[in-house]
């Protein structure tokens, strides 16, 4: 089938949309009308960097749409229904898989197609086109591998379904899941952009009873409390960590989540966290990033520091739960949107993203 999808040509040469050839859905393949695709920075990232896909390729990795067609041994969907895309590729078998830790499976290639198989999507000329993260959002159609599906209540509209693949279990999940945040703790969130606020959504939904939004912005502290943050701390004009340091009456927090970063955000999050408690690095804006680390220090105050991954999250149950908790107005999707775009515009809702009001641009038309 001949469909329209918005191409990386060249690293650093932009997002142009043109016709490519998607294939007919095999084995485990699910086909998937795209309804919704959201632009994540990681996608621009893998647009300007090479992160390891080549182009062209067809990025996106936020998708949300309707079945259209299944391959022959899918059991898990028929056409018709409502799904969520998620980047976790877990092969469903090997030891991390069995232990309920799909995030960190060993055999993430099992949900691609061998080099065998003719390619999920050539363009005009015959020749291959990558799909980043076995997803490929950003087109009218996605053929994705079952295993990074998941059913959503067909009551959650497109656009917000998109977001649960990335922004929102990456954000929630560490909180709930990574930290195994509890009724009572006390949580800290540097960052409130996109990801930063729906930590906050998790944070709530995990019952803490103290959660403290971090950010050098007035306008996101201001979106952070409207999320449900308890405390804000503007870090551009007072002392972060004693900010944080007298809202707990000079415990620190039991964890605290870093959105951003960067060294010094990095410190100074260590720095809040109270004894025992935990610091747990999410976001990665400059990537040859060095902590400090006086080891006795560690040692004394039994903290710890976690890299997260996805919100150490496991797709098919906590996409679901995020979506039900959403449709009974525990979980605020609709204020994560921002701008809606065309398929077309991939390159200009980019731009958009560089405004620190909007949280979230999510393709809704030009799809299918
Ligand atoms: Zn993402
Ligand atoms: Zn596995």
């Amino acid at each position: 089938m001949t469909m329209k999808a918005t191409l990386v040509r060249e690293i650093g040469a932009g997002f142009v949309a043109e016709d490519v050839h998607i294939a007919a859905p095999i084995g485990r393949e699910v086909l998937v009308d795209v309804k919704a695709s959201g632009l994540c920075h990681t996608d621009l990232t893998a647009s300007r960097n090479n992160i390891g896909y080549e182009p062209p390729m067809v990025l996106g990795h936020e998708v949300a749409g309707v079945v259209s067609a299944v391959g022959p041994d899918v059991t898990e969907f028929a056409p018709g229904d409502h799904v969520v895309g998620c980047l976790v590729q877990s092969c469903g078998h090997c030891e991390a898989c069995l232990t309920g830790r799909t995030f960190q499976c060993i055999h993430p290639e099992e949900t691609l197609r061998s080099a065998a198989d003719a390619p999920r999507i050539t363009d005009a000329a015959g020749q291959p086109v990558a799909q980043a993260f076995g997803l490929g959002g950003f087109a009218q159609q996605a053929l994705i591998h079952e295993n990074q599906l998941v059913k959503v209540n067909d009551a959650v509209p497109f656009p917000q379904a998109a977001l649960l693949g990335c922004g929102v279990v990456t954000g929630a999940g560490a909180v709930i899941n990574t930290a195994n945040t509890k009724p009572g703790d006390t949580v800290v969130i540097i960052g409130a952009g996109g990801v930063g606020l729906n930590a906050i959504n998790g944070a709530i939904t995990a019952g803490a009873s103290t959660i403290i939004a971090v950010d050098v912005a007035d306008d996101k502290l201001e979106k952070a409390k409207h999320f449900g943050a308890t405390h804000t701390v503007n870090s551009a004009k007072v002392d972060a960590v004693a900010a944080v340091k007298e809202i707990t009456g000079g415990l620190g927090a039991h964890s605290v989540f870093d959105f951003v970063g960067i060294p010094a955000v990095t410190a100074s999050g260590l720095e809040m966290v109270r004894m025992g408690g935990g610091l747990y690095l999410i976001g990665i804006i400059d990537p040859t990033a060095v902590l400090p680390l006086v080891t006795v220090g560690l040692i004394g105050t039994q903290k710890r520091i976690e890299g997260v991954y996805m919100g150490s999250t496991t797709p098919k149950r906590d996409i679901p739960l995020y979506a039900d908790l959403y449709l009974q107005g525990r979980f605020n999707l609709d204020d994560l949107m921002s701008r809606e775009i065309a398929l077309d515009g991939v390159e200009a809702g980019y731009e958009l993203l560089k405004d620190p009001t909007v949280t979230r641009v999510v393709i809704t038309s030009g799809l299918s």
